[in-house]
Parts: C-alpha cells; sequence; structure tokens
C-alpha cells in the first residue's frame, strides 16, 4: 500500500511537471483505437455470471478467419488476445493484467452485451467489435526463433490469473484499455459520453517507456484541410488568410484537446481525431505551408494504459495492483467484496 502511495505521490510531481513542459504539446493526452474494447459502452448490465470459472473449463464458440465456428477454451483464447495485444517482451505481470483486462470484457460481452456482428459465436478475432486474436501458427510466424519461449511466458501470465475477472457491484466492468497514453488516462464520459465510476482519468507512467512512434504527425495540404473541415462544418469560415484558421483550444481534465476553434466553429478533438485518422485527442494543430497535427499516445485512453501497465510492472506492481490503479475502485472476482 506503502508503495502505492509513494508511487502516486512520484506520479503527481511527475504530472506536474508535464503540465509545464507539455506546453510545446499544448495538451497531456491520448487516446486510442488499436483493440476493440474501444467500442461504445452499452447500456447497464443485469446479469451476473457464475463466480468461480476456470479457463480451462469454459469454453467459448470463436468464429475463425475463414468463416468456421469451433469451441475453445478460454485459456486458449486469452493466450491469442493477449499475444495480439501486446509485445511478449512485456513484463509478466503486466501481461497477466491484460489477460484479466481480457477475460473481463469476454465475460461481459458474453453474458450481458452479446455482439450482434455473429450471433451464432461468442467471440472473434475482429478488435472492431471483439478482441484482436492471434493463432498459433501466426504467433510462430511472428516470433520464429523465440515462439517456444514467449509462449510458454504469455500461456504462464494467464494461468497466473486463472478465472479471475474484474468487478464493479458484482458485475464483470466493462475492461478497456488502451495502447499508451501521454499521462493521464481519458474519463469514459469524454468519449463515450456515459461515465463509469472505475474508468476515470488517472496518472499513468507511459512516459518510462519508449514506446515505438508515441509521437505522431499527421499533414495535410491547406486546401485539403479546409476542404475536410467543410465537410463537417459547412458554416466555418475559412475564407480568410490561413494562420487566422486555428483558433484557441480547451483541455479537459485529462489533458487531452476538448475543443479547437477552427474557422469560428468549436471542433472536439475527437472529431478532429477521427476526421484526420489521429492516434489519439492529445493533438496539436500547427498551420503553416500545411497544416500540420501532432498527436501524444495511442488509443481512446479510457481503462488500462498498456505501456503504463509495463511501465508499472517495471516499478514492482503486481497485476492486481496494475489494474486497481487503472480501474478506480473496482475488486475482483476472487476475492469477497465489501457492501
Ligand atoms: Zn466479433
Amino acid at each position: 500500500m506503502r508503495k502505492m502511495i509513494l508511487y502516486a505521490v512520484g506520479l503527481t510531481l511527475f504530472a506536474m511537471l508535464l503540465s509545464v513542459t507539455a506546453g510545446a504539446f499544448a495538451a497531456r493526452t491520448d487516446a486510442d483505437t488499436s483493440p476493440a474494447p474501444s467500442e461504445q459502452p452499452a447500456a447497464s448490465p443485469s446479469v451476473t455470471p457464475p463466480l468461480g470459472l476456470l479457463d480451462s473449463a469454459t469454453t467459448l464458440r470463436f468464429l475463425d478467419r475463414d468463416g468456421t465456428i469451433r469451441d475453445i477454451t478460454m485459456a486458449e483464447y486469452l493466450v491469442g488476445v493477449v499475444a495480439a495485444e501486446c509485445p511478449a517482451g512485456f513484463e509478466t505481470n503486466a501481461l497477466s493484467a491484460q489477460a484479466v483486462a481480457a477475460r473481463t470484457y469476454t465475460l461481459r460481452q458474453m453474458r450481458i452485451e452479446p455482439r450482434t456482428e455473429h450471433p451464432d459465436a461468442d467471440v472473434c478475432g475482429d478488435f472492431t467489435h471483439c478482441q484482436a486474436f492471434v493463432s498459433e501458427s501466426d504467433m510462430r510466424a511472428n516470433w520464429g526463433a523465440r515462439y517456444d519461449e514467449y509462449l510458454a511466458k504469455i500461456r504462464a501470465a494467464v494461468a497466473a490469473t486463472d478465472g479471475v475477472y474484474l468487478t464493479y457491484a458484482s458485475q464483470p466492468i466493462l475492461a478497456v484499455f488502451h495502447s499508451s497514453s501521454n499521462g493521464w488516462t481519458e474519463d469514459a464520459a469524454a468519449v463515450w459520453g456515459g461515465a463509469f465510476p472505475y474508468l476515470v482519468s488517472v496518472p499513468t507512467p507511459d512516459a518510462d517507456e519508449d514506446i515505438p512512434n508515441f509521437t505522431t504527425t499527421v499533414s495535410v495540404t491547406l486546401d485539403d484541410f479546409k476542404a475536410a473541415i467543410l465537410s463537417r462544418h459547412a458554416d466555418a469560415d475559412l475564407t480568410g488568410a490561413s494562420e487566422t484558421w486555428v483558433g484557441a483550444s480547451t483541455f479537459d481534465a485529462s489533458g487531452r484537446v476538448a475543443s479547437v476553434m477552427i474557422g469560428g466553429v468549436a471542433m472536439s478533438g475527437l472529431e478532429l481525431r477521427e476526421l484526420f485518422e489521429l492516434r489519439s485527442t492529445s493533438l496539436t494543430v500547427e498551420v503553416g505551408d500545411d497544416v500540420t497535427i501532432t498527436a501524444a499516445g495511442y488509443g481512446h485512453g479510457v481503462g488500462m494504459s498498456q505501456y503504463g501497465a509495463n511501465a508499472l510492472a517495471k516499478h514492482g506492481f503486481t497485476w492486481r495492483e496494475i489494474l486497481e490503479t487503472y480501474y478506480t475502485g473496482a475488486g475482483f472476482s476472487d476475492e469477497v467484496q465489501s457492501a
């Protein structure tokens, strides 16, 4: 517990520093769209799955890429999901945290929010409605000589959490996750409109990690920018000099862009992210000869940051401590909940 508190103090200082140094960035932010759990949260749950499930005893109907449906165990499915979602070089506790988030997400999908895309199957490998998944043959191709080592590592990371899922008010939570955040995770309400008590903005030490492509830029010509904006907001006034097009930004509590004034119209960060296929709403817009939009982090930013989880694991956090960090107030299915 002391470790958590000391760490939180450190993070606060880190965040204060960041809020100063991030000025150049205009925002400490991030968001994601990588994994399936980027789907819209649905209505409140009404069914409680039985406690005490074991992965080896839980069978899923899995829709394969060739269109066939086969039974696989939760253990096999989660290994494929974790292998797809995280670099195999991640710390074991980060992989275990991912396994619990993926199991929780799967249980919620099976019992509470079944996918309409494939009524005869519980899950598929398409991350736009389920979670990313790689088969063992794909793992072999991806990992080459390290296949045996990495497969054993991920199997062990999943098995260490066997059957455990995250709960809130006795229900499996909506365990969304994302790749990386710029200092703070995002509140679910800022992305989807609906608030979840366990999906609130918390500090995350992603800056401790060497994250590939953490900062990305998208450049578009002035004409293309203008056309894109006008396609959404015909009332935007982009008739003047280009340096007058982009005005002030506002930021939400996580440092992500809430809105940017463009041609006299307030556009949301989410709208800009979608329009220009940005990796996050932690963004700045600069107008010069072209329009350059810079984004930090990757994903919607809600729930667990995968790279943040890896940083926490390096700080000595267990998988339970990692999950408690990102899913505020959530409990574990194998622990007695206080009322
Ligand atoms: Zn699916």
